[in-house]
């Protein structure tokens, strides 16, 4: 089942156009553009019936149009009036000028969406909508709807649903009947359709019920194929071998020098690390704890295990920052007999060339048995006399190809990856289902619990002040502060530290606002009269690292109040004496994110404080987010809920998966069953036929699935 260009299938325009909008390239890539949803006459609604929070396909004709831009935050609204004789609808939409060259007055069209209301006014935001070209073809399209339902596609400015159906429609047609990549066997224990009828029907369905079965098929048809590839890379890996490591007179007095006792779980986690390690296969662990939860130790007795047999461990930290802390902290956590042992260097970007000269040569040389560093220890110029171990921190800024790239500077080093973003099971085994995965859930005790409240500035705008007043009474108190800020400067967005999440998700409510930033905040906060006696610096990513790490080292010793900072400070920071949290336009961070963020306080004996500020309006997406932060404090309930609130496509994007294109169909946070039985369906496919010889179908399906850095990564296997 050759997967054809679409440039082959498809008339010029179209296809520059699909793939300007989209980034298609295939009829496959095509024909994986599923519709959003349908609507049918059979569900036609009358606007003086049109029922508030509900769904509603409405056939009317648009009677005005009008633009406006939007008090106190950058952007325009677009208003389009419609009627169909029983009453008026507005359809409202954000930063999208561009539609009023179709939606005219006098246009008729068929319009479907959710029922707001605004000013008492009912109102559709963003509806899909689709317009007929005459009377005539209303006639006779409102005829053919009367049959069959209608597929609404996620449309462009270019490429407008009815467009997007008309193409695929010539891709169904050239597509014709294809092999099934799902064999038979499974297809009938399943109760699946056929691949190419499943296709057919989801796009082009007869009733509505062809579409849902369809959907079911290709649901399982995305885990399955997903799975076959996972459980593929991951048996490549076992066959590999390696260096046996085993634990000794090191590791234990190692352990035993420690000034506390390992917790069970902690325990549990070394002993899945060492019967790794002993294996004679390399390595490919993930372990996640909450922030403080102590995986450090748990890496560092890893460390001196490999050193037991003379080998050398890279550190690969995501940032200049995390790296020198994580080398002080290893340093502390090892004691100084170990680390006079271990001989640890710091490898990064912005050192002097005498230090890094050294450091690169107590690397080749062997001398050094531990490497910390950022990514300039994957640069050509590093190379290590036996790299047993590679740990790497922060999974989520690191992708398959950067994991290996430092892989490929051993032979088959063993892997192990901290996360600190705990990761639900079904997406630990959809995302990185070649990975296992160990999981440090209780925490030592000592540490103080934090208290979130969301300042909700909609609503009370007069609580801004109060914010500030909190603030400063807790640095009174001799306590310290972070206040958290999206931006750096005015009008960009600096990519590194702005989430890899939160696409304005365009409700309107706060996507349109300018970000807060670093610059405004910090002369803003200053000014104000109870911080004359309090000292407040800057910290992000555009701070030169030395003053970072001066900056860090004078937080650490108390000599500064209060950092107002980016990002930069999500991860790893730990000074005890913070106690508060200040973090603006909270409602521009992901879930996990401000849950990682706010585990910077509390860290100490004093209880923590996080006030989450935002203007999104109560009830929007943005506001949810927010106050599912709040509600809890479980990490592993709030990875679940970033799940529902976003595409599991943003949270763990296609960088982390090496996958090319995010899911579609399938859902991590709902589908958990679905994946467990496409796991084991594809575990027993593999076993009989390791290298898929035949079936010819799955592995195409498989190869469109992975991109090059992962298919290179199963050559390399
Ligand atoms: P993480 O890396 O998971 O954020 P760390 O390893 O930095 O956590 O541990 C946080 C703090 O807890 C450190 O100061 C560490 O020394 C301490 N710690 C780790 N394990 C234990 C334990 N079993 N009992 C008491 N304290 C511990
Ligand atoms: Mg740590």
């Amino acid at each position: 089942m050759k997967d054809q260009k679409l440039r082959d299938v498809l008339g010029d325009r179209t296809q520059k156009a699909l793939h300007k909008a989209f980034g298609y390239v295939s009829v496959f890539d095509l024909l994986g553009h599923y519709p959003r949803r349908y609507a049918t006459r059979g569900e036609l609604t009358s606007i003086a019936q049109v029922p508030l929070g509900e769904q509603a396909t409405l056939v009317a004709e648009v009677v005005s149009v009008s633009q406006r831009s939007m008090r106190q935050r950058r952007g325009n609204v677009l208003e389009v009036t419609i009627t169909d004789g029983t009453g008026l609808v507005t359809l409202t939409f954000f930063n999208q000028a561009w539609r009023a060259k179709d939606l005219i007055a006098g246009a008729r069209g068929i319009f479907a969406g959710k029922v707001g209301e605004y000013r008492g006014v009912r109102q559709l935001a963003h509806p899909d909508y689709e317009l007929f070209d005459t009377a005539e073809h209303s006639e006779q399209a409102s005829e053919e709807w009367a049959k069959r339902p209608i597929p609404f596609y996620r449309a462009t400015s270019s490429m407008a649903s009815w467009q997007i159906a008309k193409a695929i429609g010539v891709a169904l047609d050239v597509l014709g009947d294809c092999e099934d990549p799902v064999p038979a066997q499974i297809r009938d224990s399943e109760n699946l359709m056929d691949f190419a009828q499943a296709l057919e029907a989801i796009h082009r369905p007869a009733e509505l019920s062809d579409a849902a079965r369809a959907r079911e098929t290709l649901l399982f048809h995305e885990a399955f194929v997903l799975q076959c590839a996972l459980v593929k890379r991951r048996r490549a890996g076992l066959l590999v071998a390696t260096a046996v490591r085993t634990p000794g007179e090191l590791t234990n007095s190692f352990v035993k020098a420690l000034p506390f006792e390992l917790t069970p779980d902690q325990e549990s986690v070394i002993n899945d690390i060492h019967d790794d390690l002993a294996s004679g296969h390399p390595m490919n662990r993930l372990v996640q704890g909450e922030v403080g939860s102590g995986k450090t130790v748990v890496a560092a007795t890893a460390m001196v295990t490999i050193a037991q047999s003379g080998g050398q461990t890279a550190l690969l930290a995501p940032t200049e920052v995390l790296a020198a802390q994580h080398f002080r902290s290893l340093i502390a956590t090892l004691g100084p007999d170990m680390a006079a042992r271990m001989n640890p260097v710091l490898l990064t970007g912005s050192l002097p060339a005498a230090v890094k000269k050294k450091a690169l040569l107590a690397a080749a040389s062997g001398s050094s048995h531990l490497v910390v560093g950022t990514h300039a220890l994957l640069s050509d110029s590093v190379a290590f006399a036996d790299l047993g171990l590679v740990v790497i921190d922060e999974q989520h800024r690191f992708g398959v190809d950067q994991r290996e790239a430092l892989r490929q500077k051993g032979t088959h080093p063993h892997v192990l990856v901290l996360t600190a973003t705990p990761i639900p099971r079904t997406v630990a085994m959809t995302v990185f289902g070649d990975l296992d995965v160990s999981t440090i859930a209780t925490m030592p005790s000592g540490r103080s619990p934090i208290d979130t409240h969301v300042v909700a500035l909609d609503d009370h705008p007069e609580w801004f002040a109060r914010v500030w007043q909190r603030l400063s009474e807790e640095v009174a108190q001799g306590r310290q502060g972070f206040v958290v800020v999206p931006a750096i400067a005015p009008a960009e967005l600096e990519e590194s530290e702005v989430l890899e999440a939160d696409e304005p998700e365009s409700e309107g409510d706060s996507a349109a606002r300018a970000l807060t930033t670093v610059m405004e905040t910090l002369p803003m906060v200053r000014a104000l009269p109870e911080f004359s006696a309090i000292s407040l610096e800057a910290m992000h990513g555009r701070v030169p690292s030395d003053e970072k790490d001066r900056l860090m080292n004078a937080f650490h010793a108390g000599e500064i109040d209060v950092l107002v900072a980016t990002t930069v400070i999500e991860v790893g920071i730990d000074v005890p004496n913070a106690s508060i949290m200040v973090v603006l336009d909270a409602d521009r961070f992901g879930v996990s994110q401000l849950h990682q963020l706010r585990g910077r306080v509390g860290r100490g004996e004093h209880p923590g404080t996080a006030l989450l500020v935002t203007h999104a309006v109560a009830g929007s997406p943005a506001r949810e987010r927010v106050d599912a932060v709040a509600s809890t404090l479980d990490g592993f309930e709030l990875a679940a809920i970033d799940l529902e609130l976003r595409r599991e496509g943003d949270v763990l994007g296609a960088r982390q998966s090496g996958m090319r294109s995010g899911l579609k169909l399938l859902r991590v946070s709902h589908d958990g069953e679905l994946i467990e039985r496409a796991r084991r369906w594809a575990g027993e496919l593999l076993e009989q036929d390791p290298d898929l010889s035949d079936h010819q179908s799955l592995a195409e399906a498989i190869a469109r699935r992975l991109d090059d850095s992962a298919e290179e990564f199963l050559e390399k296997n």
